[in-house]
């Protein structure tokens, strides 16, 4: 073999001082230090909290260490060429600004079909849970999930700005995006009793700048996909409010949908107003199931 040069035989003239019991030990050392080492790494990548991406089965640990060493195995690392390649458009809905930036928020844009507010604060839970602080946190746990399978993500905001963005802005950013799906997280704010969720999908038409008529097929495609995760990560029901029990409505009255030009829905994930689904939208856990049912919806849609 090449690498056998004279630098490796310098040591030789050595040799015949080591007994035989010397050699056999010096060979079993690197044998156990190795040994140790895989055992290490593969203790290490199976106690590893668990990710909220579903593990790909027990090969990928074992086959880590033989890698690179650096525990590569994880099973973030497992699922990431599924994904690689699709732009996901995020889009937590208000701001948690808003509400200090009244001016700038009430200012009217384009929507197509008419003209409307730029955006508004969202609802709360009766004890001041805000929507945008819960769609901030889903959309960022989504992120994560999503990346883990190696797709792209972009936000429409990210906690980083003061308000906003406007509606249409939103939509041009997934436009600007090349988005492969978007999705815009929401919470509602209806009266105590209205429970569960709904995705909405944009309506078909075309007027002024707005012309969904491209998207409302795959939207609806990527909506029911989106309504079928999150009903079986979280259990949450169907909308009994909305939707006539389907879980879909259909709304040409936002900004968000009409001027997208890439598959977009949005989805309002309980009602912030109902005290049982308030107690859900403020748990933390519970927040993880809908990012992850929300994040099977769009990998199912990608993956067509
Ligand atoms: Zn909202």
């Amino acid at each position: 073999m090449s690498y056998v040069g004279p630098d490796f035989d310098a040591p030789e003239p050595r040799r015949p001082r080591r007994g035989p019991l010397m050699i056999a030990a010096a060979a079993l050392v690197p044998a156990a230090l190795l040994g140790w080492l895989v055992y290490e790494a593969v203790a290490d990548s199976g106690g590893t909290p668990a990710s909220a991406t579903p593990r790909t089965g027990p090969s990928s640990a074992a086959d880590s260490p033989a890698d690179d060493g650096k525990l590569t195995g994880s099973p973030a690392a497992a699922g990431a060429a599924s994904l690689k390649g699709k732009v996901v458009l995020v889009d937590p809905g208000h701001n948690p600004g808003n509400f200090r930036h009244t001016t700038e928020i009430n200012r009217k844009v384009d929507i197509g079909t008419n003209r409307k507010e730029c955006d508004t604060t969202g609802t709360s839970t009766n004890s001041g849970y805000t929507e945008a602080q819960f769609t901030l946190d889903v959309a960022r746990r989504l992120r994560t999930i999503l990346e883990q399978q190696g797709a792209t993500v972009k936000f429409t905001q990210d906690g980083d700005r003061a308000w906003g963005p406007c509606v249409d802005e939103r939509a041009h950013i997934g436009n600007a995006a090349h988005a492969d799906a978007a999705i815009s997280i929401h919470a509602d704010g209806a009266a105590q009793g209205d429970r569960g969720f709904h995705v909405i999908l944009p309506a078909s038409m075309h007027q002024g700048s707005a012309d969904t008529r491209p998207i409302v097929g795959p939207s609806r495609a990527l909506g029911t996909r989106i309504r079928d995760g999150f009903n079986h990560v979280t259990g949450s029901p169907l909308s009994n409010y909305l939707g006539k029990g389907t879980g879909l409505v259909v709304r040409s009255d936002l900004g968000g949908l009409n001027l997208s030009t890439v598959p977009k829905v949005f989805i309002e994930c309980g009602n912030m107003r109902d005290s049982k689904d308030a107690a859900l939208l403020t748990s933390g856990a519970w927040r993880q199931k809908a990012a992850q049912g929300i994040s099977e919806g769009i990998v199912s849609f990608l993956r067509g």
